[in-house]
């Protein structure tokens, strides 16, 4: 799985870290997201999509 995420689309409203952390970070400064990981391990596949789902802003995307 490859994931992307558009800092310019982004409005900074977290549900992408507090949905897998693992993956997502939060800039200290303009609260963007941050990608930790561009590609998550197999384990964490499903849940990165929930976060794709989840982002009010539709700022992330993953492929297969
Ligand atoms: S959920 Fe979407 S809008 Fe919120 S920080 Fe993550 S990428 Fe940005």
């Amino acid at each position: 799985m490859r994931v992307q995420a558009d800092r310019e689309v982004c409005i900074g409203a977290g549900m992408c870290v507090l949905t897998l952390p693992e993956v997502f970070d939060q800039d200290e400064d303009d609260g963007r997201v941050v990608l930790r990981t561009p590609e998550p391990a197999p384990a964490l596949a499903q849940r990165a999509r929930e976060a794709v789902a989840l982002c009010p802003s539709r700022a992330l995307s993953a492929a297969p």
